[in-house]
């Protein structure tokens, strides 16, 4: 087991003009569970790839345990990688697939067969075996794809969109199944996906990218509550966070014709943008005047989309709660987050006191 730490890590591929990826400084740590996350084509395969030694590092350093990898060798790096398209080998049976990273490096018959079967029974595979993958589902492929990447174990498991494949009921449980696995292992794990809510449930610590460069790394529930900027806000979550203009004017805040009085107001003035989570807006005598122009039904709760001062806002309620085609809206205390206009990121606010909540 072991750390992998990247410093100042670039990426500019031959021609281009532009950087893939950026300046990334981050330290993954001995055992961790790390999810890049972000919108297609914003480097995360480029990032990983390059601690996989896949594609050529051009700028700065990977290390792992402490070893400068640079010029390492894929297969000199003890790490693992598991892929979209499982890669799997046709030919071979599941064993023989298993086990075939373990031949190559000329380990022992005996220690071979021990790991294999010791995984196989880990991932629920022993009653295939002796099957070649065509006559497995997508989700005991992935298995198998899982389990190679297991016996050889390694100083870290580098996953790249590994359930992109899979229908999403079965996204689900073998998300569950290599958290387990993962926490059991405890081997270091550096995991890239497109889907927040995958990054969500199975991170200890996310690594939002945008254009090459680290947005903000922190806990899941950190950075939901906390999102550093209006990228992150609009990512992470799902509605997105609410995103309105708004002005602050004499230390009230102004959305369109609408004046609130909002406690802990950023000492900002003129234009911000205000961010609010759906389920963070409540219907109220008073507060923001909001009119719905349609609701999604989800069982558990319901979506209502609507509007404020012709700025497009959803918010969340319990599909029994009453509500009416127009209505005010108050804020939940604490809950309104501010950012930059022009820069997108967040603007710090002063600590609210401890009073009784105000509606908004
Ligand atoms: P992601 O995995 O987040 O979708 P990638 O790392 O695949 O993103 O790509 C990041 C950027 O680098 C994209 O703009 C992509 O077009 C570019 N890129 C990826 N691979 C290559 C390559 N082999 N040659 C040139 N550009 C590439
Ligand atoms: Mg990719």
């Amino acid at each position: 087991m072991a750390a992998i730490t990247l410093s100042n890590v670039s990426k500019t591929y031959p021609g281009a003009r532009a950087p893939s990826v950026a300046d990334i400084d981050l330290t993954i740590r001995d055992g961790e569970f790390i999810v890049l996350v972000g919108p297609s084509g914003c480097g995360k395969s480029t990032l990983l790839r390059m601690v996989a030694g896949l594609e050529e590092i051009t700028g700065g350093e990977v290390r792992i345990a402490n070893r400068v990898v640079n010029r390492v060798d894929p297969a000199d790096r003890d790490i693992a990688m598991v892929f979209q398209n499982y890669a799997l080998y046709p030919h071979m049976t599941v064993r023989e697939n298993m086990a075939y990273g373990l031949k190559n490096r000329k380990t022992p018959a005996a220690e071979i067969e021990a790991r294999v079967a010791e995984a196989a029974r880990m991932l629920e595979l022993a009653p295939y075996l002796d099957r070649k993958p065509r006559a497995l589902s997508g989700g005991q492929r992935q298995r198998v794809a899982m389990g190679r990447a297991v016996v050889r174990k390694p100083a870290a498991f580098l996953f790249d969109e590994p359930l992109s494949n899979l229908d999403a009921k079965l996204r689900v449980s073998m998300r569950g199944e290599i958290r387990r696995l993962q926490r059991r292992l405890g081997t270091t794990s550096l995991y890239v996906t497109h889907d927040q809510l995958e990054a969500m449930t199975l991170a200890d610590r996310l690594v939002v990218l945008n254009g090459g460069r680290i947005e903000q790394v922190g806990a899941p529930l950190e950075i939901y509550h906390r999102p550093a900027s209006t990228f992150v806000a609009s990512f992470i979550g799902s509605p997105a966070m609410n995103l309105l203009d708004a002005e602050i004017d004499g230390g009230r805040l102004r959305i369109g014709a609408t004046v609130l009085d909002l406690p802990a107001l950023p000492h900002a003035r003129g234009s911000v943008t205000l961010g609010l989570r759906a389920e963070d807006l409540h219907p109220a005598a008073q507060g923001l005047p909001f009119r719905v122009d349609f609701i999604e039904e989800l069982g558990a709760q319901r979506l209502i989309h609507g509007h404020v001062e012709g700025q497009p806002l959803t918010l969340t309620l319990p599909p029994q709660a009453p509500f009416a085609d127009e209505m005010r809206l108050a804020i939940g205390r604490g809950a309104a987050h501010f950012f930059d206009t022009f820069s997108g990121r967040r603007l710090p606010t002063p600590a609210l006191q401890d009073s009784p909540t105000v509606p908004a």
